[in-house]
């Protein structure tokens, strides 16, 4: 060891999923949306005032932010946006988990919280989830110094009830209690009513997933306008300028369009409930999800014999080799109809050799 790397901030980084080179593959890896994004999206590309890009974007990306705020029937004040919800979820750990005591979140569950709390030296405590992958209220009772989870959770697609999650905030009314929504839009009852009667609550949603934005990179996150300049006052300090123009243009058309996000996140639920079908007919098990990603296991095929057979045939899906309670288990994105067909066709035959 070099003397100066005694010195160095050693981290163990997040892992993506891959984003494979190889042409005309189905990719079911990453949970992006298979449809394009909403219309005007391309219109606003098209005709991007490229005199623009000479000069800095406006800091606070207000166009986007009021264009959010909208959306959601809140005020401007009540809303955050960063590079993706990775960045506005890093930001939230920065700003709000600030405490000696641990910050819980489950033992399965988002794999970047422990990175970030790692990279941030916030304590953690994780919280084993149930036999059935669901979080249990009474985990989040003890004393912490936050909480964070998705709902639905990932990668088990597990959708715990408002009722349930509005306990867990009230019982935390001393620390932040983050509700991270990447899924909330296929199917699922979103926190929001709760931020009026609740000032510790702070909700993180993304474009990347029900808003085929994966590749533009916005998130946001909504609070009471206390917590969201708290999170500025952050953002401020480390860069002023994370929306680029681009975004900040093509996320507002984005978000404008309700109904054509109403239709295509339709499609994919019931895309989704119909796969559910064909995954049980040919065996497999998993608990009931309700976001665009199926977490299925087999009693008969390895998920790693399955995963090497579905990538010989150029169809991609995630596999975790930890923890181990999920490393024979596959998540499967819910892709079009035409892409799950192909899936379930391979398998069908897969399954019926020997
Ligand atoms: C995908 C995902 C995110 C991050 O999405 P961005 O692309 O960074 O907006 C955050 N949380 C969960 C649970 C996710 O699955």
């Amino acid at each position: 060891m070099k003397a100066w790397e005694k010195n160095i901030r050693k981290v163990v980084p997040y892992v993506p999923g891959e984003q494979p080179k190889k042409a005309n593959i189905i990719k079911l890896n990453t949970n992006e949306n298979p449809y394009p994004p909403a219309p005007g999206v391309l219109e606003a590309l098209k005709h991007m005032d490229t005199d623009l890009l000479r000069r800095y974007p406006d800091p606070t990306a207000a166009k986007l932010v009021n264009a959010v705020a909208k959306f959601h029937r809140l005020d401007s004040s009540q809303v955050f946006v960063g590079v993706g919800s990775d960045d506005v979820l890093a930001m939230a750990f920065l700003t709000c988990f600030n405490s000696d005591k641990p910050i819980l979140f489950p033992d399965i569950t988002y794999s970047f919280y422990d990175v970030w709390a790692d990279l941030f030296r916030i304590p953690y405590e994780k919280q084993p989830l149930d036999e059935n992958f669901k979080i249990c209220s009474n985990d989040y009772k003890k004393e912490n110094g936050g909480i964070i989870f998705p709902n639905p959770n990932a990668p088990t697609g597990v959708l715990k009830p408002l009722d349930e999650i509005e306990e867990i905030i009230k019982n935390n009314s001393d620390v932040i209690v983050i509700v991270d929504e990447a899924y909330i839009d296929f199917g699922g009852n979103s926190a929001l009513p709760l931020l009026e009667k609740y000032d510790n609550l702070l909700i993180a949603q993304t474009f990347s997933k029900s808003r085929s934005m994966a590749g533009m990179r916005i998130g946001y996150l909504l609070g009471n306008a206390d917590i969201i300049r708290y999170i500025n006052d952050c953002k401020y300090s480390f860069n002023s300028y994370t929306m680029n123009q681009t975004a900040i243009e093509l996320g507002v058309e984005a978000i404008r369009d309700r109904a054509y996000f109403e239709q295509c996140t339709q499609k994919i639920i019931d895309t989704r409930e119909w796969s559910k079908k064909e995954f049980a007919a040919l065996g497999f098990t998993f608990e009931d999800s309700m976001s665009n990603f199926v977490f299925v296991t087999h009693p008969k095929y390895s998920a790693v014999e399955i995963f090497e057979a579905l990538r010989g045939a150029d169809i991609y899906v995630r596999h975790f080799k930890s923890p181990e309670r999920i490393s024979n288990y596959l998540r499967i994105t819910i892709g079009t109809k035409e892409e799950m067909e192909t899936l379930f066709a391979f398998l069908k035959q897969y399954m019926s050799k020997e």
